[in-house]
Order: structure tokens, then sequence, then C-alpha cells
């Protein structure tokens, strides 16, 4: 690896927004090095996460810079540095060049769906489950419906064994994570006009937390009214319960794993992958 310059991204008051660099990384699969920009740091200052946990601005506008991919042979990662046991020749497979068949209307989703699928042949289904998330927010900022909608019917089996394998573990840390899984499962079935499944599945449901109940129910108001529209964690009225508020910086920058773990939300701490 070899660094280049440092870019910034300056809003029109000359605040630093996102930094990034420039990077050449040699592709573990067919050792072609290619330049890629990388980001340096970030921010989320203007609001709370979507339901469905995509960061506000202006994190929310660097996923051109979350993955790599090889010009050459196409390998899709975070780093294509890094050793990955695919083989080049499933990566010339026409599900992996065409996507399976998904016209996508940009790169940048056909990268993500080519991460996912890398994912799934590696079964690093929870990788595959944020590839396709992520695949399906830039369907949205594209206005594919069709395919964001496909992405997310995609995600659902995924997310919900991720719940299942949450509820068996042992590990409190993960447990936790599931009342926060079940939310993000609800957004996506609603997201994916799955209506009557959220209502049918969520409306007996209970969470520990009351702002997390805030959210369940307004998942299924949203749900029995079939409405499928995005939403933040802002547009959700507080019910029957006091709003407790976290102060936050009014124009702070932080490296990206802090961006990451702090996305606006004292309800959605699942990583961003
Ligand atoms: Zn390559």
């Amino acid at each position: 690896m070899l660094f280049f310059e440092v870019g910034l991204l300056l809003d029109g008051k000359g605040f630093l927004m996102t930094t990034f660099r420039k990077l050449e990384c040699k592709c573990a699969i067919c050792g072609t090095t290619s330049e890629f920009d990388v980001l340096s740091s970030s921010n989320t200052c203007d609001g709370g996460p979507d339901l469905d946990t995509r960061p506000a601005e202006m994190y929310r506008s660097t996923m051109h810079l979350w993955l790599q991919e090889c010009p050459k042979c196409k390998y899709v990662s975070g780093n294509i540095s890094d050793r990955h046991n695919i083989s080049r020749e499933w990566l010339n497979s026409n599900s992996y060049r065409w996507c399976d068949g998904h016209f996508f209307m940009s790169s940048l989703a056909k990268r993500f769906y080519r991460h996912y699928l890398i994912a799934m042949e590696s079964k690093d289904y929870k990788e595959a489950f944020y590839a396709i998330l992520h695949c399906a927010w830039v369907c949205d900022d594209k206005k594919d419906i069709r395919n964001a909608i496909r992405c997310r019917k995609l995600a659902l089996p995924l997310v919900t064994d991720m719940i299942e394998d949450d509820y068996y573990s042992d590990n409190y840390s993960s447990q936790s994570n599931d009342a926060s899984l079940i939310l993000l499962k609800a957004d996506i079935m609603r997201r994916a006009k799955r209506f009557n499944e959220v209502v049918n599945e969520f409306s007996s449901k209970r969470l520990s937390d009351d702002r997390m109940n805030d959210y369940l129910q307004f998942e299924i108001e949203k749900a029995k009214a079939k409405d499928n529209k995005c939403y933040c964690t802002d547009d959700v009225p507080f019910t029957n319960h006091r709003p407790t508020y976290r102060k936050r910086p009014e124009n702070s920058t932080s490296d990206m794993k802090k961006t990451e773990s702090n996305e606006g939300s004292d309800l959605f701490d699942l990583p961003l992958l």
C-alpha cells in the first residue's frame, strides 16, 4: 500500500465535512495494483439515522468509499489487498459478472451486490446482510424502486437468522442486539411492502426499552397505512415516557470507526460493515 495526498470536502462555509486519502492497493486475487480513494474521517451531524440504520449526512454520502473493486478481475472487498479464498474463475461466472441478472442503475449498486455474492459464497451471512442492505440504500438514491425492494427481500432471511442466532446466544452483548435487529427487520419488511407480515409478526411484540417500542409501533402504524417510505429516528414521536436527549457536537469530525459507533441514536448500535 502507498498513501498519496489527503483530500478534503468542504461545505459552502469552509467547514470540514469529510476527508479521504489516495491509496494504492494490490488485488489479492489477480495482482493488479490500482489507486482508490479511502475515507479518513467523516461525521453525522445532520440528525438521527434512518430506521434501517442508514447514517445521516455527511457519512451517508460516503458509500462510494466503503468498498474497493478491482478494475481487472472485479473482486470487491473493503480492502482488495486482503487475502481471500474466492477464485478468479468464480469471479468470471455469469452470476457474478451480471449480478444474477439484476439490471442495477449504478456501478455502485453492482459493487455492493457483488460484495453480497462473495459473502454468500463464503458463508459470511452477516457480511452478506449488510452488503445487500447497503445495495438497497444505493438503489433508493437512484430511485430504482424495484431493485431496492428485491434487495430488501434478499436481506430478510439473513436478518431473521441473525435474530435467531442472537436469541440462542449465551453472549449478553449479542443478545442485547436482538431488539435492534428486530426493529431493523421490521423496517426492511415495511420498505419491501410486506405490510401484513409486519403487522402480524410485530403487533404483539414488546421490547424492553420504551423508545424502541416507539420505533416498533411507528413501523406497525406505517405498515397498516401501507406506507413504505423512508423515515429516520427523528420522525418518530415520543409516547408515554420522558424523552432522553444526548448532546450532539455541532460540527465535529472523527475517524471512521468513531463515526460508525455514533450513528445518532442510542438505540441503533449495530455495526455498519
Ligand atoms: Zn483483481
